[in-house]
């Protein structure tokens, strides 16, 4: 039995980057000899195991066959024959086909050295057509390694275009397509994950919602994205501002953003920043004058409640704004909302105001800080950033 470094580890470590994880194959073994060595079995769908003491990853070398539709539709052959060669073969792109043994000995049979050099996003063979998970992490990697001037081949870019046109990206699950994307949108360049799925097609058949508001808002999306990431922003800002569907969203906007968060089971959190911020961008960038519109809108906002997220969306509308060169309620608002909160409602209700009226009194106070912290504000015309 002979086991060898695959995948991330061995690329990344010859592009000088840091290496996360490490995933391992055996050639030459069966899964009782693996367990004889005190590996503790933990694949669903394939032969893997994890290390008694590294707890890496360890996978028995396998060949595969499609026999269904998606990226589970495979039957494996994972036996002692299998050789190092066939297994590389089944993996994606070249530069993640590489192998090292234990003497750091490089096996490189689909010269993926070659296409690292060239910053080259190859497939391995035809096979990539099987799986249309590897549409989306091409277009991942695309995000993570732009900046080393990585560029996807054009017969690569080719057959990912054909996979969107067989159709078989209607296979995919909506988790694996959310997983991919949350983590897209972790990396340097998470634009160029939206411009490469939107590129070959299969943005507009996964995410029809933000291909359509792409092309309606002139990927001002995008480059908001791209601020974002410049300013490194989290990725719950970012999936706020890549998926605005408009300036001045009408219900049916909402209800497509709506749509589109439910079919990839969008996180909460995700989802509520991205709806609100959609919802409540006219009056975040043209915020009221007026001390009782004000207070509606930070209630509307739940700023009372939720001051954290408020700040998130201020941070969202105050980015955009700076796209579009206009201003937006400052963050400052927050610090409204902070006096607000210790208003001493016990002190009012020892003045005998109770029920109702104790509801309106505090309400009168709020407005009043309201009016206050307007009047500190620069006068029209300057900013309010
Ligand atoms: P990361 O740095 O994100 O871990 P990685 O390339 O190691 O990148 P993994 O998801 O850890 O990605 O997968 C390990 C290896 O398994 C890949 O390098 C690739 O060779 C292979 N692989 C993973 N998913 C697929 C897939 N859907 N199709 C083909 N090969 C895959
Ligand atoms: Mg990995």
């Amino acid at each position: 039995m002979k086991t060898y470094l695959v995948g991330g580890a061995v690329r990344d470590a010859m592009l000088g980057l840091g290496v996360k994880d490490r995933d391992w194959v055996v050639v030459g073994a069966d899964a009782r000899q693996m367990e004889a060595e005190g590996f503790k079995a933990v694949g669903r769908d394939f032969p893997v195991f994890l290390h008694p003491k590294t707890r890496e990853e360890y996978a028995l070398a396998r060949t595969e066959r499609k026999s269904g539709h998606g990226y589970t539709g495979f039957e494996f052959h994972a036996a002692p024959d299998v050789t190092l060669e066939e297994d590389l073969l089944r993996r994606d792109l070249t530069i993640n086909a590489m192998a090292m043994d234990e003497s750091g000995q490089l096996i490189d049979p689909y010269q993926g050295a070659r296409d690292l050099e060239n910053r080259c996003l190859r497939h391995v063979s035809a096979a990539f057509a099987e799986d249309p998970l590897r549409v989306l992490r091409v277009a991942r990697f695309c995000a993570r390694y732009h900046h080393l001037g990585f560029h996807i081949a054009e017969e690569t870019q080719a057959l990912m275009g054909a996979m969107v046109e067989s159709g078989e990206l209607a296979h995919l699950v909506p988790e694996r397509v959310w997983q991919e994307t949350l983590s897209a949108l972790g990396e340097p360049d998470a634009d160029h994950y939206f411009k490469v799925l939107s590129d070959c097609g299969a943005l507009g058949v996964l995410m029809p919602e933000i291909e359509v508001a792409l092309e309606r808002l002139q990927q001002l999306p995008l480059r908001a994205l791209r601020l974002a990431q410049e300013q490194a922003l989290p990725s719950l800002h970012r999936f706020a501002l890549v998926s605005l569907q408009s300036l001045a969203a009408t219900e049916e906007d909402c209800t497509a953003l709506q749509r589109l968060a439910e079919r990839l089971r969008v996180p909460q959190e995700f989802r509520e920043l991205a709806l609100m911020f959609n919802r409540h961008l006219p009056e975040l960038h043209q915020p009221a004058s007026q001390a009782e519109s004000l207070w509606q809108l930070l209630e509307q906002l739940d700023g009372l409640r939720r001051p954290q997220r408020l700040q998130q969306l201020l941070e969202c509308a105050r980015l955009l704004g700076e796209l579009l060169q206009c201003s937006s309620l400052p963050t400052s608002v927050l610090g409204l909302l902070e006096q607000a909160r210790s208003i001493d409602a016990r002190a009012l209700m020892q003045q005998g105001i109770q029920g109702a009226a104790l509801g309106e009194a505090l309400r009168q106070r709020r407005i009043e800080l309201a009016r206050q912290w307007i009047e500190q504000q620069p006068r029209q015309g300057a900013s309010h950033g």
